[in-house]
């Protein structure tokens, strides 16, 4: 069956390196019979923060609000803005999810950010008394898709910046894996800003390459949930490694520098 693919797409300009990696993947997936949707924030107008405007008729305890309870609730009730609920449909849709930006501030762009407060609400993609294991988005799988102003360089256990892959837990495990998603390893485009012309075009050509298999590759590993303890959500004894340490994954299976 076509499989369905939707690009979360946050750049301000269409002539940008980010709207290039875009095209081509909408490009390539198409062509592969995959249905394309993009969701391209900032020409949508995208609302970045998480207010009580985003839910309709009255609230439970306005007083007192608290997002968490007042979407969960909303969304149990059918009572979400129309703007989050279309971006659920999307989402309920998709095989796979692409979230293509630039790099801010070690992070996501704050509209993007603003994706991810709105959309994946307490109830329907994630929950708080059972963190990982909702099973709603299972079978879909999600990566990063990005940018950097820094070279590689600045990105290794060596480099100023650290490890990219402790950079990219917040979003790999504490959004993506935390909300079930099987997490494809992410693509990144290193400086293009400050790459030769040439040397970026066999960035997007590499892309090219990749897209073609996409579906088919093998996601990220995770700590299995069934190695902490259920009470302390701590790794049990026997699952603590002498080689990597008391970690939980974060460097990806890489060992942790051995002064930390
Ligand atoms: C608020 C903020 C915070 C930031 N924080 C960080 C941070 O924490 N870490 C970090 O590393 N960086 C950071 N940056 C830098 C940011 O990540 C980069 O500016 C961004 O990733 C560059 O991507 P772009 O798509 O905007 O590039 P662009 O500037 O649009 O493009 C780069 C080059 O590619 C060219 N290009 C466009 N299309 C094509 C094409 N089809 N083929 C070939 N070339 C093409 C462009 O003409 C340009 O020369 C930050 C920037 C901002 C504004």
């Amino acid at each position: 069956m076509a499989k369905k693919v939707l690009i979360v797409y946050a750049h301000q300009s269409s002539s940008s390196f980010n709207a290039a990696a875009k095209n081509i993947a909408v490009e390539v997936l198409t062509a592969q019979g995959c249905t394309v949707e993009v969701s391209d924030l900032y020409a949508m107008g995208f609302k970045a923060t998480a207010t009580a405007e985003d839910i309709k008729g009255d609230l439970k305890d306005a007083e007192n609000f608290s997002y968490l309870e007042e979407s969960k609730l909303a969304w149990e009730q059918g009572r979400l803005s129309d703007d989050i609920t279309k971006e659920q449909s999307k989402l309920t849709e998709a095989d796979l999810v692409i979230f293509q930006f630039p790099m801010y501030w070690f992070g996501v762009p704050g509209i993007l950010k603003g994706w991810f407060d709105r959309v994946l609400t307490n109830g329907f993609d994630f929950s708080q008394d059972e963190p990982y294991c909702l099973e709603t988005l299972k079978d879909k799988k999600a990566m990063l898709s990005f940018t950097t102003g820094s070279p590689e360089s600045m990105f290794c256990t060596i480099g100023i910046n650290g490890d990219i892959n402790v950079t990219l837990w917040p979003l790999q495990n504490g959004i993506l894996h935390y909300c079930g998603f099987q997490v494809l390893p992410p693509e990144v485009f290193w400086a293009p800003a400050l790459t030769a012309a040439a040397d970026r075009k066999k960035m997007l050509a590499r892309w090219r390459t990749r897209l073609q298999d996409l579906l088919e590759e093998e996601p990220l590993s995770f700590t299995p949930l069934d190695w902490f303890d259920k009470e302390t959500f701590q790794l049990k004894p026997e699952h603590i490694s002498e080689e990597f340490g008391l970690s939980v994954g974060i460097h990806l299976s890489n060992p942790l520098p051995s002064q930390s």
